[in-house]
């Protein structure tokens, strides 16, 4: 699943190839991915007519935010946006196609058929499913340290799962969690609330440090990520732990192992995440 440096990355791709393009019909392949409104005709309806302004991200989220409306949209497993000429030849898989004023389309393309869309009026979408409910963004200027030690502070959540909860800190998934414990030295399976400032900190650094640099490399392609001119991202050249089992840590050298943590596969350099106070595993 694209985790926050694959959807930035869609999203500066998509906002560089379709800002300022009309939308003169849409046409909808398969209703399911339509969430809001119920009625794929009034979704189609409602979009015409209307001129992508700038395309944003929310968490894991696309946010298309047009002259007068909003379209939030996530890719779950494998979703895919591209710009495409009218006369391209078609995916059997493409399942929404925006027709442009302009003769290109901007087409959705969904193997698993997982991904959504969600039409608001301005300003909306925030109060509403499915954003109203998520937390801080890990790159914006607001997430300091002090405000990361008010998300963690007196939490007796395991700090892996509560990194993956979208209601605390979005944007993190498998991939980045676990890149992001291995930086800081910290075992996934501690509970929040032991960790000391100084592991906060790091763990904070690291969060941020992880994030920039997936994000500069175009995020990681694992499975079948691309962006919106269907290149790939490089980040995954630059996993120190993440698929890596049985590899030796970069650091220390020891091989890297692989258990479940919260229901999660976790990759863990034993010598480098040690645990610092007894977690019961019960
Ligand atoms: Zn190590």
């Amino acid at each position: 699943m694209p985790e926050l440096p694959e959807v930035e990355t869609v999203r500066r791709t998509l906002n560089d190839l379709i800002t300022g393009k009309q939308i003169q019909h849409v046409t909808v392949r398969l209703p399911r991915i339509i969430q809001r409104p119920d009625d794929i005709q009034a979704f189609a309806n409602m979009l015409a007519g209307h001129s992508i302004v700038t395309v944003e991200r929310r968490g894991k989220f696309l946010r298309f935010v047009l002259d007068g409306l909003v379209m939030v949209s996530h890719l779950r497993m494998e979703g895919r946006y591209g710009l495409f000429q009218q006369d391209d030849p078609l995916d059997k898989h493409t399942h929404v196609i925006f027709h442009f004023t302009d003769g290109t389309e901007l087409r959705y393309t969904d193997v698993r058929q997982f991904g959504t869309m969600h039409l608001f009026q301005p300003g909306e979408d925030l109060l509403l499913k499915p954003l109203n409910k998520l937390g801080q963004e890990p790159l914006d200027a607001s997430f300091t340290m002090e405000r990361f030690k008010e998300i963690v502070a007196g939490r007796s959540t395991k700090i892996k799962p509560l990194l993956l909860n979208q209601e605390y800190v979005v944007g993190i998934g498998n991939i980045y969690v676990d890149e992001s414990l291995h930086r800081a030295g910290i075992h996934p399976e501690e509970t929040a609330k032991s960790l000391s400032d100084e592991q906060l900190g790091r763990l904070h650094s690291a969060i941020v440090a992880t994030l920039t640099d997936a994000v500069n490399a175009g995020g990681s392609s694992v499975k079948s990520y691309v962006n919106g001119q269907g290149e790939s991202g490089s980040y995954q050249q630059q996993h120190l732990i993440y698929g890596r089992k049985d590899q030796p840590c970069s650091t220390c050298g020891t091989l890297i192992e692989k258990s479940v943590v919260g229901g999660r596969g976790t990759h863990i350099c034993p010598n480098c995440q040690p645990l610092s106070v007894f977690v019961n595993k019960n």
